[in-house]
């Protein structure tokens, strides 16, 4: 088991000297690395076990940080009023940006953010450089979003800043801005028509096999060790992840939102499924979920938690 970050300055020299440290965000806790040291970031995917084509969220302190990576143009202006947030913008990237290039896979774009967390604002203006953070997990595993899964999932090899729970408990939303459309290549935990509505601009959704070759958009991914179907009747032998009203079932039972929010069910959707993937059932029945809001992002996430397994 590695030393713990006790505070956030602990965890900034551990960044500063080029190691890996996971952090918490509002949307998932984060496998952060300096995103200007390319031996660092090439850390995150050994110990992701990531394949190198899929690029890095790079998280900022302030739009200033953010503005030395990326070109911004009006339209991306407007959309970066909304952060800090679970909301991440692909833009073309400045050739002096000092980013390493295995952060960027190479891509002349960069995916940046700022999250709306005060731990992970604090930690990014210690360490006042980007940070690389893609979800700190093992790749293709389900994602923390509490201290102790990262260390389930890492065997306690990397240190954990603790937060406690993350509030959105899924990942940010992804849009790139292309002229004057917003295209949204990943749903998350900014609603879609939120985006929209702040900022008066329709948001386009990218078709499902749009080129960006990226974790979060391979069919198969978020997957636990069970089995999941998407079915509002669970059978016998099999674990329950229930939303809203449930109907009578004897076996181990979890419920997303009994009251059917779709926030709560959002928070709750990658603790649960740790929950119920641990009691070692071979599958797990997950009723369905609206399709609207976080909806959007909740139903990405199982269905590609459910795909077939390459
Ligand atoms: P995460 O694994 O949550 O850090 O998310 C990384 C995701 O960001 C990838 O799966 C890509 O979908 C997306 N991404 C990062 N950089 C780019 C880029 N330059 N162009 C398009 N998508 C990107
Ligand atoms: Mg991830």
């Amino acid at each position: 088991m590695t030393d713990e970050p006790k505070s956030v300055d602990e965890a900034a020299i551990l960044l500063r000297a080029g190691k890996l440290c996971a952090f918490p965000t509002e949307t998932v806790y984060g496998l952060g690395a300096d995103a200007t040291d390319p031996d660092a970031v090439l850390a995150i995917y050994e110990t992701k076990g990531r394949p190198r084509f899929n690029p890095l969220i790079i998280h900022c302190a302030d739009l200033a940080m953010a503005r030395t990576l990326a070109e911004f143009s009006p339209l991306a202006l407007k959309a970066a009023t909304l952060w800090p947030g679970p909301l991440t913008l692909v833009l073309p990237a400045r050739p002096d940006n000092g980013l390493a290039d295995v952060a960027m896979a190479g891509l002349d774009s960069v995916a940046i953010r700022i999250p709306d967390h005060p731990l992970a604002l604090a930690l990014l203006a210690a360490v006042g450089r980007p940070l690389a953070a893609p979800s700190a997990n093992p790749s293709g595993r389900l994602s923390p979003t509490t201290a102790y899964q990262v260390r389930l999932g890492f065997g306690g090899r990397v240190p954990v800043l603790d937060g406690g729970p993350c509030q959105a408990g899924v990942e940010s939303t992804i849009v790139r801005v292309e002229g004057e459309r917003l295209v949204q290549l990943r749903a998350g935990a900014m609603a879609r028509e939120r985006i929209e509505q702040a900022l008066g601009v329709p948001v386009a959704v990218a078709a499902k096999d749009a080129a960006i070759a990226a974790p979060g958009m391979l069919l198969s991914h978020y997957a636990p060790n069970a089995l999941l179907r998407l079915d509002t009747s669970p059978r016998d032998g099999e674990a329950f992840l229930a939303f809203g009203a449930v109907p009578e079932f004897a076996g181990p039972t979890r419920n997303l939102s009994p009251s059917g929010d779709l926030h709560e069910a959002a928070r709750n959707l990658f603790a649960m499924l740790h929950e119920l993937d641990a009691l070692g059932r071979p599958m797990i029945a997950v009723a369905p979920i609206p399709d609207s809001g976080l909806g959007e992002a909740i139903n990405d996430r199982l269905q590609r938690a459910a795909a077939p397994r390459g």
